[in-house]
C-alpha cells in the first residue's frame, strides 16, 4: 500500500528534509524541525504524489488517503490532546500547501478549520476570549467561502468593511466579540444564498473541502504562469499540511512574525526579519498592519527572542544555508512554523556564499554550486527601481514579449536604426523598436538604450546582437503592430507615437508606457572572490563572441580567454571607433556587391581593406596576446543592400550607376530560402576575392601587431562548410595569401585555419573534415537551426508551444537557447570523435548562443571540447558553468555512476 500521510509532532516525525519532492518545502521543513528538536506544533503531510493521482484522475483521492487522513487525525488528536470539532476542547488545524520548489503565495492556504457553532463556544471558554473566538470564526468562513468554495472576496469584505462603518471604527482589532458574532452569521447568510446549501459544520467536510482546494491551485493559472516564468519543472503537484493551530493573536504575550537568518538584501549576517504583537500570520504577509523590526521583538519579548535568537543558529548550521523562517508565539511560548532556505538578492547571493565558506560552514566547492547563471545574469543589468510603486507599474504595463536579454531600459521610441542613431547623435535615449532587425540595423541598435522588435526568438538577429552588448532586449512581441509608414505602434489598444517614451523590461520581457526609474547594480566584491574560486576549478577555457576592440576589452574584464568568434560583417556596418564615418565602409561594401565583374569587385574590396585591417588591428590589441578566431564573411548579400526603392536611387546616385542596375542587382541576390542560400563560405567559393581581402587584412594587422611586440594567435574560420574539398580549396586559398605575406614581412607568424561545423554534413563527415581543419567551432545557432528543421528566425512563433507545460510539453527549454542535448548534441559527440580520429590535438570549441548557456556549457565539458565561446556580458556564466562541470563530474564519480554524455 502506498504512504500518502506523514506524521509530525511530539518530537517525532516520519519524513524529513530530504523529502522535497514528496512532501514539499514546507512539510520537510516541519519534518526535519521537529527531528532537531525545535519547537514545531504537530501535523501530518498529505503527499505531492497524492496530490498528482488527484489531479491526473479527474479530482479523485487515492483509495487509501481517507484511511490514512483519519489515522493519523487520530494521532494528532491523541498527541495535542484535542479533538476536531469537539464541543469542549476542540483541535483547530491550518492547511496550507507547499511545494518541492518555493512558489511564494501562488497557492491556497486556509486557517482555524475545525470551528462551528459548538466548538466557537468551547473556543470561547477555553482561552476566556470571546473576541479572539469569533474573529478566529469569521476568517475562518471567509476563506473557506473564497478559497475553497470559490465565492468573490470583495463580496465578504464588503460586509466587512460596512460592519466596521456602522461601529465607526477603522481597525480590526477595535470590532467587538458580538461584531464578529454577527459578521460570521451574515457570511453564512451569503454563504446559503450563493451555494443554496449551508455552510458546513462537520469538520471531516472542512477538511476535505480544504485538501482539494489546496491540491487544485496547484493548477491555478497564477501557479502555473509562476512555473513556467521561473522554469519550475517535473514536480508532482503540491503536498498539504495539515498541522494545529497555535494563535498569535490571544492578547500581548503573543504574535507572528516572519525571519531570515542573515539580510536577503545585502547578505550581512544580521538577523533580518519583521514581528507583529497580537496578530495571525496572514496579517503580517498581507499587509494590513505595519510591522515592527525584529530588533524591537528583543525589547518587547527578550525570553521569546533570545529562544529565536538560537533557533536561527541552529537552523543556518544545520541546513549550511540561509534560512527563511515564520513563527508564532502563543502565549509566550515560541512555535516555529515553516523554514525553507531563503530567496535572496543578486548581490546577497554571492555575500552569502563566500561568508559561509569564510567561517568554513560549506566548503569553496558548495559556495560556487550555490550561485546559478540567473544569479550572475541579474547581477549586470540596471534595473527597474524596486521602490516605484507595484500599482503604478502595472497600469503602465502595455505589452509582454519574449525575454531576450535582461535588464531594463528607458528611452523614446524609435522605429527605423537610421533615426535612432539621429537621436543619439543629439544626445537622446531611445530605445529601438522594429518589426526585426537585420545587420544594416547594427548602428542603430549599437545607440539604443534597448531593443523591441515584434517578431523573431531567442536567437534571432536582434537577440543576438543585443546579448553580445549586455543591451536589454525583447523579441516576438507580437501584440506590437508597427506602422513605419505613420511612424507609430499600437500595442493591446494603446498607442505609442515615435518620440514617445517607454520603458523595457528584458528579465521579463515587459513593455510599459513612459519614463520608469531604473537604478545601476554595482558588482559586489563577493562576485569576484567568486570568481576567482570558479577559475581555480574549471578545465574548459572561456572566450568570446566579440567583433569590436570595445567589445574585446569589456569580454577581457569579463574574463575572457581569447575570441572564439569574431563575425568579420558586422564591422562592414559600423565603424565603431569612428562611427561618424559608418557610411564609407557601408559604400565599400554596397559597392562590392553592386559590381558586376572581378575588376570593379576589386576596386571596392580595396577600400574594404583599410578598415578591416584597423578593427582587426584593434582587437588583437585588446586581446594582447590570446588567440583570436576571426570568422570570415558569412550572411547573403542580400542583407547589406537596400531594398526600398528610394534608398536604392540615394546608394545609385553615391556609386555613380542607374538605379536600374542597383534594383536587378538586389533582385538578383534574392532567395527563397537564404538561410540555406549563398552564404557562409560559399561565397568565398564563388568570389575567392572576398576571402583574399579578409584574409590579408587579418595577417596584416597581425604582422603589424607582432612588430610592435603585441603577441596575435589568429585562428582564421571559414563557416558553414561542408565538405572537405570545399574546404581545401578555401585552406588553400587562406594559407596562399597568408604565408606571401608573412614571408615578405620577414616574421615568424603562427596561425591557424579551420572551420565551423554547422551543417548535420560537416559533422557526419568531420573525420574528412578535420584532414583539413586544424580547428572546429561549433556554430551551434545554424546547426540547431538544420538539425531540427527549425527556423531561428521564425520558430519563436510557435517554439512557446512546445515549451509550454500546459500545451504541448515537448521539449523542457528553447532548444536555441539551451542545447538540444539528444538530438544536436549527438551529432556534436559523433563530429568531436570523427575529427580527433583524424587529428588527436584538434582544438574543439563552440561560438553558438549555447556557448552562454550553463547546461549547454556543462554538455561541452563532458563530450571533451577545449572551449566555449559567449557574449562578453554571458562570460562569466560560462565561466561559472565550467566549474559546476567539473564539481558535478567529481560528484558523479564519488557516487559511482557516470553520467551518460548526451
Ligand atoms: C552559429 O550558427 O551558431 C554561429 C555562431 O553563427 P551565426 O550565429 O553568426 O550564424
Ligand atoms: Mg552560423
Amino acid at each position: 500500500m502506498s504512504k500518502f500521510v506523514y506524521f509530525f509532532g511530539a518530537g517525532k516525525a516520519e519524513g524529513n528534509g530530504e523529502m522535497k519532492d514528496i512532501l514539499g518545502g514546507k512539510g520537510a521543513g516541519l519534518a526535519e524541525m521537529t527531528r532537531i528538536g525545535l519547537p514545531v506544533p504537530g501535523g501530518f503531510t498529505i503527499t505531492t504524489e497524492a496530490c498528482d493521482y488527484f489531479l491526473k484522475r479527474d479530482r479523485r483521492y487515492p483509495p487509501e488517503l481517507a484511511a490514512q487522513v483519519s489515522a493519523n487525525l487520530k494521532r494528532l488528536e491523541r498527541v495535542t490532546g484535542k479533538k476536531l470539532g469537539d464541543a469542549r476542547d476542540p483541535l483547530l488545524v491550518s492547511v496550507r500547501s507547499g511545494s518541492a520548489r518555493s512558489m511564494p503565495g501562488m497557492m491556497e492556504t486556509i486557517l482555524n478549520l475545525g470551528l462551528n457553532e459548538k466548538s466557537v463556544e468551547a473556543l470561547a471558554r477555553n482561552t476566556k476570549n470571546e473576541r479572539f473566538a469569533y474573529d478566529a470564526y469569521r476568517r475562518f468562513v471567509q476563506m473557506y467561502s473564497t478559497v475553497v468554495i470559490g465565492l468573490p472576496k470583495e463580496e465578504l469584505e464588503d460586509k466587512l468593511r460596512s460592519l466596521k462603518s456602522r461601529l465607526g471604527i477603522k481597525l480590526d482589532t477595535e470590532v467587538p466579540a458580538d461584531g464578529w458574532r454577527g459578521l460570521v452569521t451574515e457570511y453564512k447568510a451569503h454563504f446559503r444564498k450563493a451555494t443554496g446549501k449551508d455552510f458546513p459544520e462537520d469538520p471531516n467536510e472542512q477538511l476535505w473541502g480544504a485538501i482539494g482546494a489546496v491540491f487544485t491551485s496547484w493548477m491555478a493559472e497564477k501557479a502555473v504562469t509562476y512555473r513556467r516564468v521561473e522554469k519550475i519543472t517535473g514536480l508532482l503537484g503540491t503536498a498539504v499540511n495539515v498541522m494545529q493551530m497555535v494563535f498569535g493573536n490571544t492578547g500581548d504575550a503573543s504574535g507572528t512574525g516572519v525571519c531570515f537568518t542573515r539580510d536577503p538584501s545585502s547578505g550581512e549576517k544580521e538577523f533580518y526579519g519583521d514581528f507583529l504583537l497580537n496578530a495571525q500570520g496572514e496579517d503580517v504577509v498581507a499587509g494590513i498592519r505595519t510591522p515592527m523590526p525584529l530588533k524591537e521583538m528583543a525589547k518587547r519579548m527578550p525570553r521569546v527572542y533570545k529562544q529565536l535568537e538560537r533557533v536561527r543558529g541552529i537552523l543556518e548550521r544545520h541546513y549550511r544555508d540561509m534560512q527563511d523562517m515564520e513563527f508564532t508565539v502563543e502565549e509566550g511560548t515560541l512555535y516555529m512554523l515553516q523554514t525553507r532556505v531563503g530567496k535572496r538578492a543578486p548581490t546577497a547571493s554571492f555575500k552569502i556564499a563566500v561568508d559561509m565558506a569564510n567561517e568554513k560552514l560549506i566548503s569553496k566547492n558548495e559556495a560556487l554550486l550555490r550561485i546559478k547563471s540567473e544569479d550572475i545574469e541579474r547581477l549586470f543589468y540596471p534595473v527597474i527601481d524596486a521602490s516605484f510603486p507595484r500599482a503604478e507599474l502595472d497600469k503602465r504595463k502595455i505589452a509582454q514579449g519574449i525575454n531576450a536579454v535582461p535588464g531594463a531600459a528607458s528611452g523614446a521610441a524609435i522605429f527605423t536604426a537610421e533615426e535612432a542613431e539621429a537621436w543619439a547623435a543629439r544626445g537622446e535615449k531611445v530605445i529601438l523598436v522594429r518589426r526585426e532587425t537585420s545587420p544594416e540595423d547594427v548602428g542603430g541598435m549599437f545607440v539604443a538604450q534597448g531593443i523591441l522588435t515584434a517578431t523573431g526568438g531567442k536567437t534571432s538577429h536582434a537577440a543576438v546582437v543585443a546579448r553580445g552588448w549586455g543591451k536589454c532586449c525583447i523579441v516576438g512581441c507580437e501584440k506590437l503592430d508597427i506602422d513605419y509608414d505613420r511612424k507609430q505602434m499600437t500595442a493591446n489598444g494603446r498607442l505609442i507615437k515615435q518620440g514617445q517614451w517607454i520603458t523595457i523590461e528584458g528579465g521579463d520581457g515587459l513593455v510599459f508606457e513612459g519614463k520608469i526609474p531604473l537604478v545601476d547594480p554595482t558588482l559586489p566584491p563577493a562576485y569576484f572572490t567568486l570568481m576567482k574560486w570558479a577559475d581555480q576549478i574549471r578545465r574548459l577555457r572561456v572566450r568570446t563572441n566579440a567583433d569590436t576592440p570595445q567589445d574585446s576589452r569589456k569580454a577581457r574584464e569579463m574574463g575572457a580567454e581569447g575570441i572564439g568568434l569574431c563575425r568579420t560583417e558586422h564591422m562592414f556596418f559600423k565603424d565603431f571607433e569612428h562611427p561618424e564615418r559608418s557610411h564609407e565602409r557601408q559604400l565599400a561594401i554596397q559597392e562590392m556587391i553592386l559590381a558586376d565583374n572581378h575588376e570593379a569587385r576589386g576596386k571596392a574590396l580595396a577600400k574594404l581593406l583599410p578598415f578591416q585591417r584597423r578593427d582587426f588591428t584593434g582587437i588583437f590589441k585588446a586581446m594582447d596576446g590570446c588567440p583570436v578566431t576571426i570568422r570570415l564573411l558569412d550572411p547573403p548579400l542580400h542583407e547589406f543592400v537596400p531594398h526600398e526603392r528610394a534608398k536604392q536611387e540615394e546608394l545609385a546616385k553615391k556609386i555613380g550607376i542607374d538605379v536600374e542596375t542597383v534594383a536587378r542587382r538586389v533582385e538578383q541576390l534574392r532567395e527563397a530560402n537564404p538561410m540555406l542560400g549563398h552564404r557562409g563560405c560559399r561565397l568565398s567559393i564563388t568570389y575567392p576575392e572576398i576571402l583574399e581581402m579578409q584574409v590579408r587584412a587579418i595577417i596584416e594587422a597581425a604582422v603589424e601587431c607582432q612588430k610592435q611586440k603585441v603577441k596575435v594567435l589568429p585562428e582564421i574560420m571559414h563557416p558553414l562548410t561542408l565538405d572537405r574539398r570545399e574546404l581545401r580549396i578555401l585552406e588553400q586559398g587562406t594559407r596562399r595569401v597568408a604565408d606571401e605575406i608573412i614571408k615578405r614581412a620577414g616574421i615568424k607568424l603562427d596561425y591557424l585555419v579551420g572551420t565551423m561545423i554547422e551543417l548535420p554534413r560537416a559533422a557526419l563527415l568531420a573525420d574528412q573534415i578535420a584532414e583539413v581543419a586544424e580547428f572546429f567551432s561549433f556554430g551551434t545557432n545554424d546547426l540547431t537551426q538544420t538539425v531540427m528543421g527549425l527556423s531561428r528566425d521564425d520558430a519563436g512563433r510557435f517554439l512557446p508551444d512546445y515549451v509550454d507545460e500546459k500545451k504541448a510539453g515537448i521539449f523542457s527549454a528553447d532548444p536555441f537557447q539551451s542545447l538540444d542535448v539528444a538530438g544536436v548534441g549527438m551529432l556534436m559527440k559523433w563530429a568531436i570523435e570523427k575529427g580527433r580520429s583524424t587529428r588527436s590535438k584538434l582544438k574543439i570549441g563552440i561560438c553558438g548562443e549555447h556557448g552562454g548557456d550553463s547546461e549547454s556549457v556543462k554538455f561541452c565539458h563532458r563530450v571533451g571540447m577545449d572551449y566555449v565561446s559567449a557574449s562578453p556580458y554571458r562570460v562569466p556564466i560560462a565561466r561559472l558553468a565550467a566549474a559546476h562541470a567539473v564539481l558535478e563530474e567529481k560528484e558523479e564519480k564519488r557516487r559511482g555512476a557516470p553520467r551518460r554524455m548526451g
